[in-house]
C-alpha cells in the first residue's frame, strides 16, 4: 500500500486523504477506517490508478455515495475510490450525459427544472449515478433500466468502452456489474421524454412528502436492507412478525418502515449485521422465505 500511495502521489492521479473513518462516507454512519481514499480528476486518471492498483495488488473498492453499503467494522487496508470528480452533466434535447460521480438526486431535480420527464422516481434517491445504475435503483416501478441507453466502462483489461442498454442486464435491483464487479462506471447517457415542468415538479414534491411520512428519514440507513420476495413485500413480513423497534446497540429496525434498520446511535456496522441476520432467521422460521439483502455488505470475513 504505502508503493502504491508513492507512485500515486508522484504521478498526482487525483486528491489522495489517508486514514479515512467510512462512517464519514456512508448513509448508515458505520465502518472501520480506510487506508486511503482516492478522487480522480478524469477517467484517464482512474486508468492510470487501476494499473497501478493491479501492479501492487492492493484491494480496492468503488464507492458511490456509500448509500447501499454496509461496510464492516474492521480497517479496510486497501484504497477507495471515489468519482465524486466525474460530475460533468450535458443535456442536449432529452439526451442527458452525466458522469458516474454526480448525484442522482440533484440530477433529477436538474432535468425536472428544463421540464424533462422520465427521473422522477429518482428523486429520493441519494446514491450517485455510478451507484444507481451497479444497484438499478428505482421505485413506482421505474428504475435505471428504463432510461439509460449506454453507459461508459473501464473495463478489467483498462479499455474504456461503451455498452448499450441490452447489455446491461437490468432486473429488479440488478444489472450487470453486479455480476461483473471489476467493471467501473464512468459515464451514463439517459434519454429522457419532454415533459410539464410544473407536473414533474408537483409529483416529486408529493413523493417527498409521502417518504417523509414513511420513510425514518430523521435517522442514518441505507434504505430499504431487504429485496422484497415476488409479489410479497419485505417490509410486511417483517412487521407482521412483530420485529419493529427491536434494537442491537444503537441499531433498530425502523418503528416508522420495517424494512430499513437505522442507526439510533453510535451503532457499529456489527449491530446492523446482527440485526440483519435476526431478521433473515425469523422470516425463514415463520414464513420459509429466505429474504435477500439488497445493499452491498463490503469487508467482512
Ligand atoms: C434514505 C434512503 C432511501 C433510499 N431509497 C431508495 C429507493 O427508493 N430505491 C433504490 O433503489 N435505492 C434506494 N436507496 C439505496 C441507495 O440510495 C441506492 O441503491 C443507490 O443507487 C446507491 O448509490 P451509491 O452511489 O450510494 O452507491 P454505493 O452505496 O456507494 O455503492 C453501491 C454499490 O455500487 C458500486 N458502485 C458505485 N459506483 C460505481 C461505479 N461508478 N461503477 C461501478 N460500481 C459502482 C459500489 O462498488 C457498490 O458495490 C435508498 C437509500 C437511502 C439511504
Amino acid at each position: 500500500m504505502k508503493e502504491l500511495l508513492k507512485e500515486l502521489h508522484t504521478y498526482k492521479l487525483g486528491k489522495i486523504v489517508e486514514h479515512v473513518p467510512l462512517k464519514e462516507h456512508t448513509t448508515y454512519r458505520v465502518g472501520g477506517t480506510a487506508d486511503a481514499f482516492i478522487y480522480p480528476k478524469t477517467a484517464t486518471d482512474l486508468v492510470k490508478i487501476m494499473k497501478l492498483i493491479k501492479t501492487y495488488q492492493v484491494p480496492y473498492f468503488v464507492l458511490g455515495k456509500g448509500s447501499n453499503v454496509l461496510f464492516s467494522d474492521r480497517p479496510f487496508h486497501g484504497l477507495i475510490i471515489k468519482l465524486d470528480e466525474l460530475d460533468e452533466v450535458k443535456i442536449r434535447g432529452q439526451i442527458v450525459t452525466v458522469g458516474a460521480g454526480y448525484s442522482l438526486m440533484k440530477l433529477s431535480s436538474l432535468v425536472a427544472r428544463k421540464g424533462l420527464s422520465g427521473l422522477e422516481f429518482a428523486s429520493g434517491i441519494p446514491g450517485s449515478v455510478g451507484g444507481a445504475i451497479y444497484m438499478n435503483a428505482g421505485a413506482y416501478k421505474k428504475d435505471m433500466g428504463y432510461i439509460v441507453t449506454k453507459v461508459k466502462v473501464l473495463t478489467p483489461s483498462g479499455r474504456i468502452i461503451s455498452m448499450v442498454n441490452r447489455e446491461l442486464n437490468f432486473h429488479y435491483r440488478s444489472s450487470f456489474f453486479q455480476q461483473h464487479k471489476d467493471y467501473i462506471v464512468l459515464e451514463a447517457t439517459l434519454k429522457l421524454q419532454q415533459g410539464v415542468k410544473e407536473e414533474i415538479l408537483a409529483l416529486m414534491q408529493e413523493r417527498k412528502e409521502r417518504r417523509l411520512e414513511t420513510q425514518p428519514l430523521e435517522y442514518p440507513s441505507a434504505g430499504s436492507v431487504f429485496r422484497n420476495p415476488e409479489n410479497q413485500y419485505a417490509g410486511k413480513l417483517i412487521e407482521d412478525i412483530g420485529l419493529k423497534g427491536l434494537t442491537r446497540g444503537g441499531a433498530m429496525i425502523s418503528p416508522k418502515h420495517a424494512n430499513f434498520i437505522v442507526n439510533v446511535g453510535n451503532a457499529t456496522s456489527q449491530d446492523i449485521k446482527d440485526l440483519m441476520d435476526l431478521v433473515k432467521v425469523t422470516v425463514k422460521d415463520n414464513y420459509h422465505i429466505d429474504l435477500k439483502v439488497e445493499q452491498e455488505l463490503v469487508n467482512w470475513e
